[in-house]
C-alpha cells in the first residue's frame, strides 16, 4: 500500500514537494552514493536508465534565439532547511519565471559546492539551484555559478540563517530575495535534464546562467562544512542532446 501511494507521487512534482521526505534514501557517498541510486527505490530507475540526465558539462553548443528570461521575485523566502543534502531556502507562492509567455512559479532555491554543472569542462566552486514549477508541475531550473573571490554580500543575508544541521530549520528565516542572488545580465544556456537527486526525473528545463558571480572562500567553506561532504552528482552523459546558447 504504502509502495502504490509512493509511485502515484513519484512524479516530477513530487520530487520537489518532498526532497526533505527522502532526504534519509540516498546519500552523496557509499554504498547510497550516486552510482547506486537507481538501484536504491523503484522510485529511482531514472537516475540509472535516464537518457536525459542532469547535470551535464555544458559544450557543443548550439546557437539558437532563447528568449529572454523575466525574473519577477518578491523578497518571499519562507523558511530555511537543511536536509543532510543540501540548505534549501523555501518560498511563499506568488514569484515568477516567465519565459515565452510560459509562466513558472519559484518553489525553493539551494546551493551545491562544488557545481554540478560544467562549463565547457569547467567546474565552479557554489551552484545555486532555482526551481521553479509551472501549473502543470513541468519544472524549470534556474542555476547560477559562483567562483571564489570577493564576498558576496546577497548570499551572507541567506548564510546567517545556515541551518548548521541535518533536520534544523529556521522558519523566521530574514526576508530574503532570491532576485539579489542573480547577475544583473540574464543571458543563459538551455538544455533539456533531470533532477540532480532522486527521483532523478526527466523532463527538466535547465536554464544556466552564463555570467558567474564571485563568492568568498570562507563563504564556501562556512556551506561546505554545514553539509560534512560535497553535494555534486557526477556530471551525466549529454547522449543526443544539445545545448542552445
Ligand atoms: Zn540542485
Amino acid at each position: 500500500m504504502k509502495k502504490s501511494i509512493a509511485g502515484m507521487f513519484a512524479g516530477i512534482a513530487f520530487g520537489v514537494a518532498s526532497m526533505g521526505v527522502l532526504a534519509s534514501d540516498w546519500s552523496y557517498e557509499g554504498v547510497e552514493g550516486p552510482e547506486y541510486w537507481g538501484n536504491l527505490s523503484p522510485d529511482f530507475v531514472m537516475c540509472k536508465s535516464g537518457k536525459n540526465q542532469s547535470p551535464i558539462n555544458i559544450t557543443n553548443l548550439v546557437k539558437g534565439k532563447l528568449p529572454r528570461l523575466d525574473v519577477n521575485y518578491s523578497a518571499a523566502g519562507k523558511e530555511i532547511i537543511n536536509n543532510g543534502h543540501t540548505v534549501q531556502v523555501n518560498y511563499q507562492p506568488g514569484s515568477t519565471l516567465t519565459v515565452d509567455g510560459h509562466s513558472y512559479e519559484l518553489k525553493q532555491f539551494h546551493f551545491h559546492t562544488p557545481s554540478e554543472n560544467h562549463i565547457n569542462g569547467q567546474p565552479y566552486d557554489l551552484e545555486a539551484h532555482f526551481v521553479h514549477a509551472d501549473k502543470d508541475g513541468n519544472l524549470a531550473v534556474m542555476a547560477v555559478m559562483f567562483k571564489v573571490g570577493k564576498e558576496n554580500q546577497a548570499l551572507n543575508a541567506v548564510w546567517k540563517d545556515m541551518p548548521e544541521h541535518k533536520g534544523d530549520k529556521v522558519e523566521e528565516m530574514h526576508a530574503i530575495d532570491g532576485a539579489s542572488l542573480l547577475p544583473k545580465k540574464l543571458a543563459y544556456y538551455r538544455y533539456n535534464g533531470s533532477l540532480t537527486t532522486p527521483p532523478c526525473s526527466e523532463g527538466v528545463v535547465w536554464l544556466v546562467l552564463k555570467d558567474v558571480q564571485e563568492v568568498s572562500a570562507d563563504q564556501v567553506a562556512k556551506f561546505a562544512g554545514v553539509l560534512e561532504h560535497p553535494n555534486n552528482r557526477p556530471i551525466q552523459k549529454t547522449n543526443a542532446r544539445v545545448v542552445i546558447r
